[in-house]
This record gives C-alpha cells, structure tokens and sequence, in this order.
C-alpha cells in the first residue's frame, strides 16, 4: 500500500483522499488551519466535477446546502435598482450547476473522509527530502515522516509548490485586480439576494444565501501587480476603504463592518501557470497547480476534477508514480487551460471600465427579459462557461 501525505484539507485534499483511499493508498491530510475550515463564500459545481461529486455520493446532500440565490439587483448610489437578473445567469450556471458556500462543501468531502483518512491539523510542512525509499517529510509541530509520495493541494500560496520547485514568483500570472471578502451583518434583511454597485474600476456586492445568519460583501477593483503584504490586513483594510469610500449606498455600513469582520479576506486575482505539475515523488493539484482565479468561477470544478484525475492515474499506474503524473497531466492540461482562460472575459463583465458600457449594460439586462428569444439568449451568456466545464470526459478507473 503506498502512502500519500496530502497538505491543504480544503476541496482538492479531501477529494484526493477519498479517491486514494477508494484505489488502497493510505492518505494522510496535514492541515494548517487548527480545524476544517468553515464559513468562506459561494463556489461553483459544474459540468464533469457535478460526475466526480455524484460519483462519491454527495450530489444530495450537495444539492441540499444549495445557496438557493434567486436574484440579482444592481443598484445606484442611491440604492435605487437599476437592474435585475435572475442568480443562475448572474452566476453563469445552467440547469444542474450548484452553487454551495465553501465551507459546506469542505465539511462535506471531511465527513465523507474522516473515518477512512488520517487528518493532522494545526500543522504544516517545514520540508521534503528525496530519498531512495520515498519523501523525508518534517513539519512545523509533528516528528519527521517518510512517505512514498507527497501531494502539495495547499492552494494559491501552496506551501509545497515553494518547498519543491521554488519562488511563487515564476508561477503567478496576475489578472490586474484584487478582490476582498468578509462577513458583514445582514442589515438589509437579504433573503437569497445578492446586491450589486458597480462603478468604473470597481464593483461592490452584499449577498445573503439560503440558512446564512449572515451577508457577505465583497469587494472587486482594478489594481495592477500583486497584493500588499499578506500579513498587513491593516494597510489592506486602508486599500479597499480607500477605493471604494464615495460609492454611496450601503457601502459606507459595509466598510464601517469592515473593521470588525471575522474572516477578512484580500489577495490578488492570480492565477497559477507551470510547466509542469510535478517532480520527482511530489505533485500538486487544485488552486496549487492550476488556479484560475475567482474571475473564472471554476476552480473548485478544477480542484473536484483534478483530484479524481490524479487518483486514478495513480490507481491505473500500478506502483509508477512518474507514469501516472505524465498521464495526469495529460488528461487534465487541455480542461485546466479551457477553464483558465474564461478569467478574463469573465472579469470584463464583473469589474467594467467606463461609465458609458455600465449605463449599456443595464440597459440590456432591462430589455433582455422583452426581447423574443430571450431564454436563448441567456443560454448563449453561461454557454462558454458550459463548454469549458464540460470540456474533459471522466474516464472509470
Ligand atoms: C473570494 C473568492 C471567491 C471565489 N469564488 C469562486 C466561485 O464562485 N466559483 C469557484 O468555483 N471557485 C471560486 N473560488 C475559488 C475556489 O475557492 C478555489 O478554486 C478552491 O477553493 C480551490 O481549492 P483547493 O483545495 O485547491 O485550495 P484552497 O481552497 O485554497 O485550500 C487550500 C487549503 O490548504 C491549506 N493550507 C495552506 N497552506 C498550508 C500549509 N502550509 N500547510 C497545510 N495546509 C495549508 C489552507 O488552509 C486550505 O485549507 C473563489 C475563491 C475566492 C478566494
């Protein structure tokens, strides 16, 4: 039985360890958070990633925790609404696509893994040494161990992908904007509604899902190379009041909450472009390989997908770890580039340039619902998305 260390317990670890366990490797998850994380905000399945969830068992209960948004409203400085859409087309979801918050899903693919998977949380790894007999692992808390193979699903910032091939520098592709999120009260009494500012450059949003006690705003704006210091939330607090104090609305309330959020978070939108995936006994898979940002929506459809793919080319390779990281590569790069390149067509509805295509695009989400064929039309919005997530065939290992 070959032994896996997994490090990051968020969608793409999880999944890895229930395939891997499901092919007889014995998986191991380190974890740095203290315990699975919850909370987090709304993420996407589509397309083949519904197949690898459907495939663990979990598509009901998935669907159970649906965010069951209905609509979206953009509004004016006045809070006046401008526009409406309905939440699948705003979220370019089809009929069988979910939306689901993170932590959810996260619990999910932990509680469908617990009993048959060795979690250590609260630790991290320090490094990785090549030996004849497999991988020389230290950690931050833990002894040393050695295990037969190391899978970095550590996400944007992988940990692993540092230890093992070096300076995130190299790999990161920036998108020109950064986002932040965090939860606010709901003092809109937001029912499955999400409310939309935008501006040119800029875009502020409050949602509220189904069973949420409480709202979540974010904020989306134009900003060239990579995020301040992760470690200055401060100074990243100052950035985002900054850029979005004279919007008006409810977006004063939003940044005052701002100060006191709980989960508070900012990056860059990046994403993760490498040559290759792997080397020697260690590879990466999700957001740690491939990330394709927020903008793309389709990166917890990446990390499903890409920690089935990689399971089960480790289960069809029978013992050769460099046999199966070549087939992996192989079946997921053309899947992992048509999902990658949505970002930026995506971002240029989400976060728009000029006053002049704001003014036009509400105007045609106004005329959309009166024009004949309409449906059709808003089939031909999601269409690409579709596409992309569809673009891979699951093989049965
Ligand atoms: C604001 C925002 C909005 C998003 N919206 C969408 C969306 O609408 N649709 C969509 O599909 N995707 C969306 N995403 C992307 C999606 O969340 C990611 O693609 C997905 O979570 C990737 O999963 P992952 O398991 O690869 O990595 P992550 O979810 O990033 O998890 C990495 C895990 O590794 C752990 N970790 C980190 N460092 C270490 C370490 N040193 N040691 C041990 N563990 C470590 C972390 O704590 C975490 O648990 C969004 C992301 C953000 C930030």
């Amino acid at each position: 039985m070959k032994t896996v260390l997994i490090s990051g317990a968020s969608i793409a670890g999880p999944t890895l360890a229930y395939w891997l366990s499901e092919f007889g490797f014995a998986p191991t998850v380190v974890e740095r958070a203290p315990a699975p994380r919850d909370g987090g905000y709304k993420i996407d399945i589509r397309g083949v990633a519904l197949d690898v969830v459907e495939r663990m068992g979990l598509l009901p209960k998935v669907r159970a925790l649906s965010t069951d948004m209905k609509a979206a409203h953009f509004v004016d400085a006045h809070g006046k609404v401008l526009a409406t859409m309905d939440a699948e087309l705003f979220g370019g979801r089809e009929d069988a696509d979910v939306e689901i918050m993170r932590g959810d899903l996260g619990r999910l693919l932990h509680e469908a893994t617990a009993d048959r998977v060795e979690y250590v949380f609260g630790d991290s790894i320090t490094s990785l040494t090549e030996t004849d007999d497999g991988v020389l692992v230290t950690f931050e808390r833990g002894p040393s161990r050695v295990f037969d193979l190391v899978v970095g699903a550590d996400g944007l910032h992988s940990n692993v992908r540092g230890l093992a091939f070096g300076d995130e520098g190299r790999f990161v592709r920036d998108l020109g904007h950064h986002i932040s999120i965090f939860t606010v009260p709901n003092h809109l009494n937001l029912d499955r509604t999400e409310m939309c500012r935008a501006v040119p450059g800029g875009t502020a949003l409050m949602y509220a899902t189904a069973r949420a006690a409480d709202a979540r705003a974010m904020f989306l704006f134009a900003s060239e190379g990579p995020a301040r210091d992760r470690n200055d939330v401060e100074g990243q607090k100052t950035t985002v009041a900054e850029r979005f104090a004279d919007l008006g609305w409810e977006v004063p309330r939003l940044l005052d909450a701002m100060a006191d959020a709980p989960d508070f978070y900012y990056d860059s939108l990046s994403q993760i472009h490498m040559d290759t995936w792997s080397s020697g006994r260690v590879t990466l898979v999700g957001d740690a390989a491939y990330c394709a940002s927020p903008a793309s929506g389709q990166g917890t459809s990446l990390s499903l997908v890409g920690a089935y793919v990689l399971a089960g080319e480790l289960a069809a390779a029978a013992g050769d770890h460099t046999a199966a990281f070549v087939a992996y590569e192989r079946e997921l790069r053309p899947f992992v580039t048509a999902n990658q390149d949505l970002a930026e067509g995506n971002l240029k509805g989400m976060v728009m340039k000029s006053g002049l295509q704001i003014r036009f695009q509400m105007f045609m989400l106004r005329l959309l619902p009166h024009l004949p064929g309409s449906s059709a039309m808003a089939r031909r919005i999601t269409e690409k998305i579709h596409k992309a997530a569809t673009s891979v065939s699951l093989k049965s290992y």
